[in-house]
């Protein structure tokens, strides 16, 4: 949405990518402010105006504070993995009675800091971590809400690595399994059981799947009220897809809200959601720089400064990337090429046998659809220093978090 070509030059908002480039330098990711509020408000506004609802931002997608900040201001929720994604959220200002804490494996010291911090409701994946957290609660004399994860063996047809809702996968815990463990957990003391998750996967761009779990939800959570349990929240998770590739339907976030709408009346449900790829991938970019370029045998290789190390998706998922040039090319032959990085890998590649003009040498580059999995996912193999990340706000940007450097990469060795 915010990035677009103005005479012939590629523009975040109203700033120009090749300003950023100059003064932030490359490889350094881009995010439109906004993008990421416009899409927080779809969600959240596309909700019935009756139907109680909760839109938690999930951090794992893009954990800069900025950005956190950012959707703390316009009255996000959180939807967490780990401590160290409390820790950011209450840095930012975020509210920890909207958090929402999922996640296959929280240790019993991450269990302690989430209740001592007060957020809203643990999503647990195991009778052990029920056990865990009714322990820690009755310790600290308190009352932990949580919900059990549900597996709902459905299909998200999507990448295995991240389909989260089938059988085989180690997520939540099995439907067919629930009820018993519904009364097992309603017997613990220092519990307040009253909601039902699921989250079947990522980048689901049929959302016929994502309903057909819902559904299931919904079932079983009229099971559990049969059995005389009060379930008052549901949460749906996120996964929403995104469209990677040219051509490709990113599904409405709006299309999909309402299907929940019509779902949830009258059932007296508060809902959570739990939007990662979809509210922040769109809203940025990779800028990389052309380092040179080489042919081995028939195969044109386009080395650039950005590689599997800030961007790993290409190499985890065979992902696709759009790759555009910031500045569009004047009468340049088309070319098929592979976009690499100078990591020592084979699977060090950003695009692979990609048609696209021809690029020189010192030519800036815009990887799309690169605000989500992206820096969060980055390393510093091949001792390559961390890319920068910058936020833009209509006509202003600011670096929101520094290139890293030498002494970074050494500063915790001894
Ligand atoms: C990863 C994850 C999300 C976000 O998934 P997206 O595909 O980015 O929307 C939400 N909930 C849970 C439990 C997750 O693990």
């Amino acid at each position: 949405m915010s990035f677009d070509y103005r005479n012939g030059s590629l523009y975040c908002e109203s700033v120009p990518l090749a300003e950023i480039a100059a003064s932030a330098g490359t490889p350094c990711y881009v995010y439109s402010a906004a993008d990421i509020l416009s899409r927080f408000l779809e969600y959240d506004s596309s909700f019935d105006a009756a139907q109680p609802h909760t839109v938690c931002y999930a951090v794992k997608a893009n954990s800069n504070i900025s950005v956190l900040r950012l959707l703390a201001q316009a009255g996000a929720g959180f939807d967490i993995v780990s401590a160290g994604e409390l820790y950011r959220v209450l840095r930012a200002g975020g509210d920890p009675a909207q958090v929402v804490f999922s996640g296959v494996g929280k240790t019993f010291a991450e269990i302690d800091y989430a209740l001592k911090s007060g957020i809203q409701t643990f999503n647990c994946e195991s009778e052990t971590e029920v056990e865990w957290i009714s322990e820690c609660a009755s310790r600290q004399g308190k009352e932990a809400r949580i919900a059990l994860r549900v597996n709902p063996d459905v299909d998200a047809a999507t990448h295995p690595y991240i389909s989260t809702g089938l059988k085989e996968n180690k997520f939540g815990i099995d439907i067919a399994l629930a009820e018993d463990a519904y009364r097992k957990a309603s017997q613990l003391p220092g519990l307040v059981v009253d909601s039902v998750s699921c989250h079947i996967g990522s980048q689901i761009l049929n959302p016929t799947s994502m309903l057909e779990a819902v559904d299931r939800v919904l079932a079983l959570i009229e099971r559990l009220r049969a059995q005389g349990l009060r379930i008052t929240n549901v949460d749906l998770g996120g996964g929403l897809g995104i469209g990677y590739k040219p051509g490709d339907a990113t599904p409405s976030i709006p299309d999909y809200i309402g299907h929940l709408n019509a779902r949830l009346a009258g059932r007296n449900l508060h809902v959570t959601v739990e939007p990662g790829r979809s509210l922040v991938a769109e809203a940025g970019v990779l800028l990389t720089r052309v380092i040179l370029q080489k042919h081995n045998g028939a195969k044109l290789f386009t080395v650039v400064d950005a590689a599997m190390n800030d961007l790993m998706r290409p190499a985890l998922y065979q992902a696709y990337h759009e790759i555009q040039p910031v500045h569009l090319p004047m009468d340049r032959p088309s070319v098929s090429a592979d976009i690499v990085g100078p990591v020592c890998e084979s699977g060090d590649f950003l695009a692979k046998d990609r048609d696209m003009k021809a690029v020189e040498i010192g030519e800036l580059l815009a990887i799309r659809n690169a605000g989500a999995y992206g820096f969060v996912m980055s390393s510093n193999y091949n001792s390559r220093p961390r890319a920068a990340e910058v936020l833009v706000d209509g006509a202003s940007w600011k670096v929101v978090r520094e290139r890293e450097t030498f002494e970074d990469l050494v500063q915790h060795e001894m």
